[in-house]
């Protein structure tokens, strides 16, 4: 993928093992790794003595191994131990399975031991901790120390050393912002900016490297939505659409009434698609708000105009679902579109039967994932473009499409509470509509947060709804067993509840796995075959299975706010009474806090705006989802303050982003090289 001179190869100790490695977590270049940010980072606290340890501490404690290790267990499953003492107490020290520790910790041997406090049969102990010579902790304490997300064999060590190389190569971003404008926006030269993100001298300068690189993904992020809007303004509708009988009529088929949300966007879109440009338009509605009602209201009036429509989603997964949906209205309704699904597991006859029928015009609908904006996809007439959770999508790829053949309608629908404000600057190149409402007679949705003690009774509460005739989901963080033995994983958790539950089919679902594999899970669960789901959150986005009535978060302080919010959106989706369980593992008081959030509201944007207020310093690169846009760093939320700063600089300089201009003024030639650089070929070439 990289070429020589860039690779993380040319980087001592990345040998092609470790570059593999690297790999899997999408690094290639020196850029690549520059840029990826720790996610945490770790500090070495002062040493204390142990009869100050308590439970469920993690701490430092300088002592004397009063014993020789001793061993016990069986072959595979060795257990080392050995006493420490520092005068005030005594604490236990548990490995497994590491006898090369016998030659180490040694009787008499002075360290520091940092690790988490247990108490076992009434004795303090750690397991596993961390141990150095008294000398080095001292060069430690105080330090932050990077903690990444990583794969099986990358430790945070070979990921900083990799760091370190890079940036002395001076990979990632360089300054473009002129030294006066750093002062009045009060911001971290970006060169600084990137060491410091990585190795901070301090909480306060990892906190302003962040602010700085956030600024600088929005700020690109801006100049691509005011170019994308520029295009715009200047296009004329080539695709009139007026409200349909079909439309109409389907409407009216409907066994429920449109919440007024949904009557109001159905009408906004109407006047848009009739209008002399050409719409952009997001749909902004809750989870379970029924936007998929009036994409496809939007879709029957285009092709009954005599254009095509597509709708693509994010995941192959959310694709089919969206299809069997249309495909279900259109038999009940006896509307007469051919509807077709193109997703990249598709195999190579259909998918050439469905490029011709495109061509020719036979297909009214595609539904499908990136698939469809692959080259070899040709419409006879895109008159209508739908995308479901846009953020998957990026501007340029949205535009890209539209580049095929005349500028087609464009339809957004997302599930993201961003309050208005928010959404008149990251959405500027589109026209907001809300649903607000959920449609009537949902209950809402009963939420508890409950901790691991409580596994067993949720357990019985699941298999209850389950005979009731319902489904559930659990949700765990991880895929494979890993290093962390607290954080539940899909497949060993599936074997547990399996033997727990019997009788039950228990089938698992996550990222690696194969579409089809997806695909057939999901169908089946969608058809009732199958009674509970354990998935990492895979499951967040879209997945619509009204029968399910209730999800198990595990791990749940694990999740950002936005994401339990996703998730749980997967229930409540019908008319009967959902649960939402959430187990809290950690004892922190902030994740208490953060969780009840969850616990006293369903609403969307209100728990944006607490999410807001109780994010601390600790979590700051923690895991969450940066929301809307994917953006590595950035936050639209936590970072309200520096977009607005960002949308003005970005107003001032967008209409000077050409080579002429580039050639007359350096500060704006390193703006347009880097913006050039970023977004693809086709976009900027439209320019
Ligand atoms: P989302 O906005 O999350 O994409 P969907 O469009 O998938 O929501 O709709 C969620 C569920 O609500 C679907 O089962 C859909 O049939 C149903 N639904 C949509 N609109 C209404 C309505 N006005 N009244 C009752 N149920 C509705
Ligand atoms: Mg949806």
């Amino acid at each position: 993928m990289a070429d020589n001179e860039s690779s993380i190869k040319t980087l001592s100790g990345v040998g092609d093992k470790t570059a593999s490695l690297f790999a899997k977590l999408g690094v290639y270049t020196l850029e690549d790794i520059a840029e990826y940010y720790p996610r945490d980072y770790k500090e070495y606290p002062d040493t204390v003595s142990v009869d100050s340890l308590r439970p469920g501490q993690t701490a430092a404690v300088k002592g004397m191994i009063t014993d020789s290790l001793t061993v016990t267990g069986r072959p595979g499953k060795k257990i080392i131990t050995c006493h420490v003492s520092d005068g005030t107490g005594v604490l236990s020290l548990t490995y497994f399975n590491a006898l090369f520790l016998k030659n180490i910790l040694r009787k008499g041997g002075h360290y520091v031991f940092y690790g988490k406090v247990r108490e076992f049969k009434g004795r303090l102990s750690m397991e596993h901790p961390e141990f150095f010579p008294v000398e080095e902790y001292a060069g430690r304490k105080g330090r932050m120390l990077p903690v990444y997300a990583k794969t099986k064999g990358l430790s945070d060590k070979t990921i900083s050393k990799a760091v370190d190389q890079a940036l002395s190569k001076t990979a990632g971003r360089h300054e473009y912002l002129l030294p006066e404008m750093l002062e009045s926006f009060k911001l971290m030269d970006m060169d600084m900016a990137m060491r410091q993100v990585h190795f901070p001298d301090n909480r306060e300068k990892a906190a302003r490297a962040r602010k700085r690189i956030a600024f600088d993904e929005l700020f690109f992020f801006l100049l691509e939505i005011r170019a994308s809007k520029a295009l715009i303004n200047e296009e004329g509708n080539s695709h009139p659409v007026n409200d349909t009988k079909a439309g109409k009529a389907f409407v009216k088929k409907l066994p429920f009434d449109l919440t007024k949300g949904q009557q109001c966007t159905i009408k906004e879109i109407e006047k848009d698609m009739a209008s002399d440009h050409v719409m952009r338009r997001i749909i902004q509605g809750d989870v379970g708000s029924g936007k998929t009602i009036v994409a496809l209201t939007a879709m029957i009036n285009a092709v009954e105009c005599g254009y095509q429509a597509a709708m693509m989603a994010p995941t192959e997964v959310l694709a089919r679902q969206h299809f069997e949906t249309i495909r279900e209205y259109f038999d009940k309704y006896e509307i007469h579109i051919r509807v077709e699904c193109l997703t990249g597991s598709a195999k190579a006859k259909d998918r050439a039967r469905i490029y011709e029928e495109l061509e020719n015009g036979e297909i009214g609908i595609l539904v499908g994932t990136h698939a469809i904006i692959q080259e070899r996809v040709e419409f006879k007439d895109l008159g209508l473009v739908i995308t479901d959770e846009q953020h998957r999508f990026g501007v340029k790829q949205r535009d890209f499409l539209a580049g095929k053949g005349r500028l087609p309608h464009v339809l957004v629908m997302s599930a993201t509470p961003i309050p208005r404000t928010l959404g008149l600057i990251i959405y500027g190149d589109m026209d907001i509509s809300l649903i607000k409402e959920l449609p009537a007679e949902r209950l809402p949705i009963k939420n508890c947060v409950v901790g691991p003690e409580s596994r067993d009774t949720s357990y019985g509460f699941i298999k209850k709804e389950i005979e009731k005739g319902h489904q559930a989901y659990v949700i765990c963080p991880m895929v494979e067993e890993s290093e962390d033995l607290e954080v539940c994983d899909v497949v060993t958790y599936t074997d547990t509840l399996r033997k727990r539950l019997p009788g039950i089919r228990i089938e698992y679902l996550h990222g690696r796995m194969k579409p089809q594999e997806k695909n057939d899970i999901m169908e089946a669960f969608a058809a009732g075959e199958i009674g509970i789901i354990v998935s990492t959150t895979v499951i967040e986005v879209g997945i619509n299975v009204p029968n399910a009535t209730v999800i198990m978060i595990e791990n749940a302080e694990r999740f950002g706010l936005a994401t339990l919010h996703q998730l749980r959106g997967r229930v409540g989706r019908g008319p009967d009474q959902s649960y939402c369980i959430m187990i809290n593992t950690s004892e922190s008081e902030e994740a208490r806090e953060r969780l009840d959030v969850l616990n006293r509201s369903n609403d969307g944007f209100y728990i944006a705006s607490e999410d807001l207020k109780t994010r601390g310093m600790g979590d700051m690169l923690g895991i969450r989802q940066s929301g809307e846009m994917n953006f590595k760093m950035a936050d639209i939320f936590e970072d309200a303050d520096i977009l607005k700063i960002a949308s003005r600089l970005s107003e001032d300089i967008s209409g000077r982003l050409t080579a002429d201009e580039a050639e007359k003024d350096p500060f704006i030639k390193d703006i347009y090289l880097r913006f050039k650089e970023k977004s693809e070929k086709t976009y900027i070439d439209a320019l």
